[in-house]
């Protein structure tokens, strides 16, 4: 079992297989916990099909709060009621993170005698659930991430939860970063270490039509690159996808 962050992740698999070490190595691994950062469905699949192994977000939480929701054998995240009072902000103000639903978390960790927090604004956008099929009475949620991180392109709000499951989705790259000027949009990704570089042109081709399909964003230029700027491997995703994920760019 390995137990590592999702950035972490995906550069020592890069390692791993420049240095042809990888097929040695995921002869032992079945299970991968991914913790510390944010990641998407896609992204743990596409490290499951790497490894050979089963990727799960492991836990979600913070320094502050600490841990706020724990995973389950189908690869959700229940809450910790026990733990936490949480309770969901949205436009109709804070109501009991019970029932299914989106806004932003707010918790009261129960147990934090020495720091207590009370009704502490997580800045998470989440989504609840109740449907988990392993029974487990809790709710589930999704981190969507930061509101303040998505970017506004025209008319559309464009997140990192919904560009990463493109990316790791649609191809194998290893990183990504995504440049954004007023008259267009450019996507530079990572090309991975054994990567067929004749397949390239069809996984751009799907990149940019899943950007029309979700983002109504045409003409999205996408390339691959040998590799990106360490800058953009420091777990953006949940810490500041704007530094390091993202680079604004002026009119060209
Ligand atoms: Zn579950």
């Amino acid at each position: 079992m390995l137990f590592l962050a999702p950035g972490v992740a995906l550069q020592l698999t890069r390692l791993f297989k420049q240095r042809g070490l990888l097929t040695e190595l995921r002869a032992s691994v079945r299970t991968i916990m991914l913790l510390g950062e944010v990641s998407v469905p896609a992204m743990r699949s596409r490290l499951g099909q790497w490894w050979g192994a089963t990727a799960y977000n492991a836990s979600y939480g913070s320094t502050e709060t600490g841990t706020l929701a724990a995973a389950c054998r189908h690869d959700r995240l229940h809450l910790l009621t026990a733990a936490n009072y949480c309770e969901l902000l949205t436009a109709e103000g804070l109501t009991e993170a019970h029932r299914p639903g989106t806004g932003r978390l707010v918790v009261t960790p129960l147990n934090l005698h020495a720091r207590p927090l009370l009704r502490y604004d997580t800045g998470d956008d989440v989504v609840i659930g109740t449907d988990c099929p392993c029974g487990t009475a809790t709710p589930d949620v999704t981190v969507l991430g930061r509101g303040t991180d998505g970017v506004r392109i025209g008319d559309v709000t464009v997140t990192p939860h919904l560009v990463e499951q493109v990316v790791y989705g649609q191809t194998t790259a290893t990183g990504y970063l995504l440049e954004v000027a007023p008259d267009r949009l450019r996507l530079l990704l990572e090309r991975d270490v054994d990567a067929d570089r004749e397949t390239e042109p069809e996984r751009a081709a799907a990149v940019r039509e899943a950007f029309r399909d979700r983002f109504g964003l045409d003409d999205t230029e996408v390339l691959f690159l040998n590799s990106l700027p360490s800058t953009t491997k420091s777990g953006g995703s949940q810490k500041s996808w704007k530094r390091s994920n993202i680079r604004i760019l002026e009119a060209s």
